[in-house]
């Protein structure tokens, strides 16, 4: 029904929008880890980039550290982030004697694994990603210092020299960045150093490639385009600067309802809503109903691809559950 004492608003949500396979699993195996093995288990680093989440199951008995030094002896489990670790965080968790379980996306051990092998076949390995990412420490860290020569612009491509010229090129990228961005790197790369070897299947992921394409198709219709996720959230970072390039100038990221600035949002008439990947639903919710609160809001859902990705849990986490529940 219309609410003549409030102005009228329409809302496009994105879809897809929000949760990631990866994410799904990592939090699957926090969850699974307490309610198996019993609280308190840690976990290195937050789980995915999200403090919703992470308080979350920081209430349900996840200890969360930043190293591996900050926790105890004792038989509790530590999970490794969705990001990935260096080789560096496993062998010193072996040589503790811990136990430990790899939320790892799926998805970013594939990189991992071109960028070993690319490393076995004597190439030079270029990562386009971001410095200091989790993900881009983990993925660095997989083979022994300097190894890896990391890019972040056209400019670095443009830049770079090889350390050693008789040695074939190769590039991976990290999962979550701009796919336009990043194709002009490679493209700059493609020109300079025309037998550079390039990933068999893109690195950047499934859910980066729908998210930003929903916004690509939305943003130059919306007068604010609201991305749900956090600031730290590279992958979310990301949609920001897709809607901004694609059109919608007034593109911003906020972790909760209670950070929009109703005074700048004014009284716009298409706003968009989309999430990154480790936003949950909920707080999509929450913010179309701060907007349902103010405005006689329309709904209508942009569809731009279907989802159907899972991942399994750990082996030995799978086998745990199942045992756990032959002894009940
Ligand atoms: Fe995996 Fe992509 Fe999700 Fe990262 S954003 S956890 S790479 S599916």
């Amino acid at each position: 029904m219309t609410d003549v004492n409030k102005p009228q608003l329409k809302l496009l949500l994105a879809a897809p929008r929000g949760f990631c396979a990866g994410v799904v699993r990592a939090i699957d195996i926090v969850e699974e880890a307490i309610a198996t093995y019993g609280r308190p288990v840690y976990v290195r680093h937050e789980i995915v980039h999200n403090k919703f989440v992470v308080d979350s199951l920081r209430d349900k008995g996840a200890i969360f550290v930043e190293e591996l030094d900050e926790i105890p002896d004792g038989d509790h489990p530590v999970i490794f982030s969705a990001h990935g670790v260096p080789k560096t965080v496993p062998q010193a968790a072996k040589s503790r004697n811990m136990f430990y379980l790899d939320a790892t996306c799926p998805l970013v051990s594939k990189v991992h694994m071109e960028a070993a092998r690319h490393f076995e076949a004597d190439c030079e390995i270029i990562l386009i990603g971001h410095e200091g990412h989790p993900e881009v420490v983990g993925t660095m860290g997989q083979l022994p210092e300097g190894s890896i020569h990391l890019i972040e612009t056209e400019d670095d491509a443009r830049r770079f020299e090889p350390k050693d010229t008789g040695k074939q090129l190769a590039f991976i990228t990290q999962t979550t960045l701009s796919l336009e961005d990043t194709r002009g790197i490679i493209k700059v790369l493609h020109e300079r150093f025309p037998h550079i070897k390039a990933p068999h299947k893109e690195d950047i992921c499934y859910a980066t490639t729908n998210r930003q394409g929903t916004v690509k198709q939305i943003a130059a219709m919306c007068d604010i385009l609201l991305v749900v996720g956090a600031p730290n959230s590279s992958n979310s970072r990301r949609l920001v600067e897709v809607a901004r390039s694609c059109g919608c100038e007034y593109s911003l990221l906020v972790q909760r309802a209670d950070e929009i600035d109703w005074q700048k949002v004014g009284k716009p008439k298409i706003v968009g809503i989309t999430a990154g990947a480790s936003a949950p639903e909920v707080l999509v919710s929450e913010v179309v109903s701060a907007f349902q609160e103010r405005f006689d809001v329309t709904i209508e859902k942009i569809e731009t691809a279907k989802e159907a990705v899972s991942f399994k849990l750990p082996a030995r986490l799978r086998e745990d559950m199942a045992a756990k529940v032959v002894n009940k």
